[in-house]
């Protein structure tokens, strides 16, 4: 269905339940309020000249607006185009001219950031967006909200009418975590039903509420969080504009939340807070998990410590709609940790051998390629991408590296791209990675292959450290792996950092690591 028809059925059925909370600026929402704002705004667009098919781009920080542009513009046909916050002038510039986005919504400043001078910077250079209305601010945010007043409900029905659930709905980039982002296109019907089954798989009702610190602009957002959350009549919960540990434990604590998103690298701050065990977060039972492999240890605290007995792991990328293997509720912690669950309904995948494109047995490594209703409509504006990546039998090839295990459930290996060969020796820098997490110094690790005369590429750790006094040497780490890791995965190097470079959906950009200590 559209996302429009779903939301109606959400509001006609729970009208008096809460539907969305934004903590930070203190305001929330019924589902009757819900709805009746987000038809005004729709109705502001249609008055503004919104036509169906035109680019709507987000460029905004989390917040409640953000929740009500995201089903405003799916309400009239428009195509939300997700901007990534932490993008300066030149990446700006190139989203809205790639997918050309004539309407921007943007958040005015944030942190250090000046979105208004960014946007003021690239608008010469942008000759199809023709206006931009800033959030919360009277002037232009006003003068949009006032663009409905000429506009009946007749008309937005007129043009809910002319909409179908294959139509795209958004243009989502990629993470940009192996190179530049990808615009992929989604229609009402990838995302809706993919966010209506994760929700289901966590087993969502009205009775949820959902803390969502992780990005709107990317799917774990708008799509998991959102879509899955609203298409069960559970609230959204918005901690704070952006990922801050002690925000999304207050949060969670105050509106009492049962589901808790994140990536990996947010559980482990909010576990590492001083704090920690002063929240009380006993309303938890559930949440997600994705975006990039969960170590082991960070998934028993969580389980033990943050009550989330049946945190699910997802698996999936931005052009899936994104999810395509979810664990199940009942799974227990070998399955958390050593898979990301089993394909879910009405979606096939398959484990491939990348050369000769043949269909592995199961227990094999390869490339993983999905197939059903969540394959995105393709990358804006690029035939010859979209094909490069979906194949003539509409197979989504993933780049990922898995094995499908005898009971269905799926692996994943590695990425191929950070997949490092020494010397003809495969290495999966996750297998390291896991083996180095157990060190009583390290706090976090990332391996990435480096260049090397003599075997072609050697495994690089880049760790950092519990505590910045006591060093760790290269000597220590290898005697750590010795005898417990193959020879040749043992780190030929080791460099301690205080951060890793990371994308805003919170994956640490491997690609950086390997361009700045390549030497
Ligand atoms: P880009 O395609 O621009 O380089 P990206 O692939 O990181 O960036 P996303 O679409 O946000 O962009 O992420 C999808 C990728 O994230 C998957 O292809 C996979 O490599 C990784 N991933 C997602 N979920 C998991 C998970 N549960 N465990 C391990 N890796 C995961
Ligand atoms: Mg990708």
């Amino acid at each position: 269905d559209t996302i429009g028809r779903n939301l109606d059925r959400a509001v006609v059925t729970w009208p008096d339940r809460d539907a969305l909370v934004d903590v930070a600026a203190g305001t929330r929402w019924t589902y009757a309020e819900f709805g009746a704002d987000i038809r005004q705004l729709a109705r502001a667009f249609l008055g503004a000249g919104v036509a169906k098919g035109d680019r709507v781009g987000i460029w905004a920080v989390n917040c409640a607006e953000w929740v009500l542009v995201q089903y405003a513009t799916a309400r009239i046909g428009a195509i939300m185009v997700n901007i990534n916050p932490a993008y300066r002038a030149h990446e700006l510039e190139y989203v809205l001219n790639q997918s050309g986005v004539s309407v921007l919504i943007a958040t005015q400043a944030h942190k250090s950031s000046d979105y208004r001078a960014l946007v003021d910077e690239v608008r010469p250079r942008c000759p199809e967006l023709r206006a931009v209305h800033y959030i919360g601010d009277e002037g232009s945010w006003g003068a949009l909200l006032t663009a409905a007043d000429g506009v009946t409900d007749a008309r937005l029905a007129a043009r809910e009418a002319e909409l179908s659930c294959d139509d795209p709905v958004n243009i989502q980039y990629t993470s940009g975590t192996t190179g530049f982002a990808k615009g992929a296109t989604l229609s009402h019907h990838n995302i809706l039903n993919n966010g209506y089954w994760v929700g289901r798989t966590v087993g969502y009702t009205e009775r949820d509420r959902v803390c969502l610190p992780v990005p709107f602009y990317h799917c774990f957002g708008m799509v998991m969080g959102n879509l899955g959350a609203t298409s069960h009549g559970a609230c959204i919960v918005i901690p704070a504009p952006s990922f801050d540990p002690v925000a999304t434990l207050h949060a969670v604590e105050r509106e009492r939340c049962t589901s808790l998103y994140g990536v990996p690298t947010m559980f482990i701050a909010e576990l590492n807070l001083a704090d920690f065990a002063t929240y009380d977060l006993s309303s938890l039972r559930t949440g997600i998990m994705a975006g990039s492999p969960c170590p082991v240890e960070v998934m028993k605290r969580v389980v033990a410590e943050m009550h989330m007995e049946e945190v699910s792991i997802c698996y999936g990328m931005t052009e899936t709609s994104p999810v395509s293997t979810q664990t199940r509720r009942d799974d227990d912690l070998e399955r958390r940790t050593g898979t990301v669950g089993r394909v879910l309904p009405h979606i096939e995948v398959k484990v491939i051998d990348p050369a000769t494109g043949v269909t592995l047995p199961r227990g094999a490594s390869g490339e993983l390629c999905t197939r059903g209703y969540s394959v995105m409509l393709g990358y804006w504006d690029e035939p010859e991408r979209t094909a490069e990546v979906i194949d003539s039998g509409r197979w989504m090839h993933t780049g990922d590296l898995a094995v499908m295990r005898e009971d269905g459930y799926v692996r994943i290996v590695g990425r191929i791209k950070d997949m490092i060969i020494k010397g003809g020796e495969n290495i999966y820098p996750r297998e390291i990675e896991e083996f180095l997490y157990g060190h009583p110094k390290v706090a976090d690790v990332q391996v990435v292959g480096v260049p090397d005369e003599r075997y072609g590429e050697v495994p690089l750790a880049c760790v950092i450290v519990r505590d910045p006094d006591d060093a760790l040497t290269l000597e220590e780490l290898q005697a750590y792996c010795k005898g417990k890791l193959a020879h040749y995965k043992i780190p030929a190097a080791l460099r301690v950092l205080e951060a890793f470079p990371m994308t805003v959906s919170g994956k640490v950009r491997k690609i950086e690591l390997r361009e700045r200590y390549g030497e």
